[in-house]
């Protein structure tokens, strides 16, 4: 019986977990739920697995379900709960599925801990990819992408592989073969990953048609069902510049070695190009307790609800590069992966500022790449020493999207 925390339990990944927990009442236990502002499903999900803590943001919400939740559920609140429910010693393991900047500290609370980690939250890599692999290596901590995309290309990547290179025999080949060599898992045979991505719902609006588009029509992704703003990055395809980003570190290759491909059926999730000109990729139908199910178990499989791919049914699986002019983000993204140091972390947050302005209605869908690009354009990078530095980099580049955004005086 493994115990296990969903940080985030009411999002899209938190509900599709606990649907894959329910399944297997016999090999996993709830340690931990948290939320932020869906309390009334927060108090539903504690009456059904009867956690032994909930976590929320604000004493006021907690006042509010402490007279809601079963007896034996505590209620926790603010940094210091998630930080406590990701690290507390009776838990096996913790899937990290708060969304934005939010879900750093609780996740690295996790790594910290040596916990096994489901990494769903992509920004954690995203803002501070250094500190936290550096602490991945140092603790120990099982790190298991959940991140469809890049848990299919650690599908499909030999057994011996491991995130942040914990693996004593892959150290030790890589000090001796590759000190100099571009991609870290050549080692393994490895030439290239190809992160697919579907286009979102924009790939054939015509261009001029982009400006006027609703945060309704740019959420609604035509094969998967997603929060809000990881919706509104997929229609941007800032969500696959993320993830090239993400790639880089759980992988350890540079961007050049990461290419993005348009898959508009996301049936194949992610492939792995192999010296001998192998190309392998995994396939499945688009459903995130897939890849959650395969994180839960690994190296075991488990049964997780979604139904088997009819390959048949699905006819015919097509790829086509990405349009650039269409999707400025995806430059962006890679220009600031080559920056590296804070510039991706400046990038995320000035995204998340664009991405919320976008979503009040505050700001046209085009303007979102314009936010970004002006905040990185303005951005001096320099390597962060520390979550600090990262926080302060992420304060500042917020502050220059808004400003950017709405104007000094209308933030
Ligand atoms: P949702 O918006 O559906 O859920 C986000 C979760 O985080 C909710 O539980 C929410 O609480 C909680 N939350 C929001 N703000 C805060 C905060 N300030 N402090 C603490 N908790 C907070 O997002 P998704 O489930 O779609 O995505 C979660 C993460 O997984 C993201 O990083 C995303 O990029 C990544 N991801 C998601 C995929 C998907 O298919 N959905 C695929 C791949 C990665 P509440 O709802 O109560 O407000
Ligand atoms: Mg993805």
């Amino acid at each position: 019986m493994q115990a296990l925390t969903v940080l985030g339990s009411t999002g899209s990944i938190g509900v599709s977990t606990l649907d894959v927990v329910a399944r297997h009442p016999l090999r996993y236990s709830v340690f931990a739920l948290t939320g932020h502002s869906r309390l009334k499903e927060l108090v539903s999900q504690c009456q059904q697995f009867k956690p032994r803590y909930v976590v929320v943001t604000s004493t006021q919400s907690a006042d509010w379900l402490k007279t809601r939740v079963p007896v034996e559920t505590q209620v926790l609140s603010g940094s210091e709960g998630l930080a406590a429910v990701a690290g507390d010693d009776q838990v096996d393991v913790v899937m990290a599925a708060i969304v934005g900047a939010a879900g750093l500290e609780p996740t690295l609370a996790a790594v910290r801990a040596g916990k096994k980690v489901l990494l769903a939250n992509k920004e954690a890599l995203v803002m501070a990819g250094g500190l936290f692999m550096a602490a991945v290596r140092d603790s120990g901590a099982t790190l298991l992408p959940i991140d469809s995309e890049h848990n299919a290309i650690f599908q499909c990547l030999p057994e011996s592989f491991v995130c942040g290179a914990t693996n004593a025999n892959l150290n030790a080949n890589r000090q001796v073969k590759a000190k100099n060599s571009a991609l870290g898992i050549d080692i393994l045979g490895v030439r290239k990953l190809l992160l697919s991505g579907s286009g979102g719902p924009f790939r054939t609006t015509p261009l001029d048609e982009l400006s006027s588009v609703t945060p309704d029509q740019a959420c609604a992704h035509p094969n998967w069902t997603m929060g809000r703003k990881i919706s509104v990055d997929s229609a941007t395809m800032m969500n696959k510049g993320l993830e090239l980003i993400e790639a880089c570190w759980l992988f350890d290759v540079n961007e050049a070695h990461v290419e993005i491909i348009i898959h508009p059926q996301s049936i194949v999730h992610s492939l792995v190009e192999y010296a001998d000109g192998s190309v392998l990729a995994q396939l499945g139908n688009p459903d995130m307790r897939t890849p959650i199910a395969h994180g839960l178990a690994w190296p075991e499989r488990i049964e997780s609800g979604v139904a088997m791919l009819d390959l048949a049914a699905a006819g015919t699986l097509s790829f086509e590069p990405p349009d650039i002019s269409r999707f400025p983000c995806l430059g962006l993204a890679r220009a600031a992966v080559r920056d590296s140091g804070d510039a991706p972390a400046a990038l995320n947050a000035a995204n998340e500022i664009a991405v919320e302005a976008f979503l009040e209605g505050r700001i046209a869908f085009t303007r979102i790449a314009d936010v970004v690009d002006v905040v990185m354009q303005g951005w001096s990078t320099s390597e962060p020493e520390s979550l600090g530095a990262v926080q302060d980099a992420d304060i500042r580049a917020r502050a220059l999207a808004r400003e950017f955004a709405f104007g000094p005086k209308n933030q």
